[in-house]
């Protein structure tokens, strides 16, 4: 950890702690917007998006709890890991089975420690889950079309020599402008696709979801 004399410290590895604080700032993020994404699911899918996201993260931290009975997870891994089989278990839907192998990928991903290069191979990971599991691409208006900038932001970052807060803010800032850029598309996959031209002029609600999931990642490392 290089103390740079002038300016603040830079931490430059992700911690455990900084995994759970995450993971618990995601869950608060998801039930503060769980009326919003319900919305956005109303206008183009089923409207449950908001409650499969709100109920899968308060499982997760639920099983965080120490009161649990849980072991407490001894690395950024298997935080992910536990993230990844609870959501693959109670969220229902397209989001479940897709947002579980997001995070079972970017576990596989992560292990050892967490600098810049992981921080992007993390992201990596989870839209290679996405991708794997949802055979979508960029611009059929699915959270691929957040998931996408937000890996290329964080490897420029990463590669422009970033710490790792400041590749997380990349991602999640990239992530936020691609799902604002899914309001003009037309759905191509998933159930907004049953809609037809009727899916252009929404915002994709796990592409918002997913701008929500990193930018809790992002101000979990201080960023
Ligand atoms: P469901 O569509 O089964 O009701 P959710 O409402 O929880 O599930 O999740 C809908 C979100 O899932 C969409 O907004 C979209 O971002 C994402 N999605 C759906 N199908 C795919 C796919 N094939 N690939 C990637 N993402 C997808
Ligand atoms: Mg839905």
């Amino acid at each position: 950890r290089p103390f740079v004399v002038g300016s603040e410290p830079v931490s430059e590895t992700l911690s455990v702690a900084w995994a759970l604080a995450w993971i618990r700032g995601a869950q608060a993020v998801l039930a503060d917007h769980r009326m919003e994404l319900i919305d956005l699911d109303r206008a183009i899918g089923d409207g449950d998006h908001g409650e499969n996201m709100d109920r899968g993260f308060k499982a997760v931290v639920a099983k965080l709890d120490p009161a649990s009975g849980n072991p407490e997870p001894a690395s950024v891994q298997d935080v992910l890991k536990l993230v990844a089989s609870t959501l693959m278990s109670t969220v229902g839907g397209a989001a479940g089975p897709l947002y579980g192998t997001a995070f079972l990928r970017a576990a596989k991903a992560v292990d050892g420690e967490v600098d810049a290069d992981a921080v992007v191979a993390l992201i990596a990971g989870g839209l290679e889950g996405i991708v794997a599991r949802g055979k979508a691409t960029t611009g059929e208006k699915t959270m691929v079309d957040a998931w996408t900038p937000a890996h290329e932001a964080a490897k420029e970052a990463a590669l422009a020599g970033a710490a790792p807060a400041a590749v997380l803010r990349a991602a999640a800032d990239a992530a936020t402008a691609g799902a604002e850029a899914t309001i003009p598309m037309l759905a191509t996959k998933g159930r907004a696709s049953y809609l037809g031209e009727r899916s252009i002029g929404h915002k994709d609600p796990g592409a918002t979801s997913t701008a929500y999931l990193l930018d809790a990642a992002a101000k979990a490392a201080g960023a």
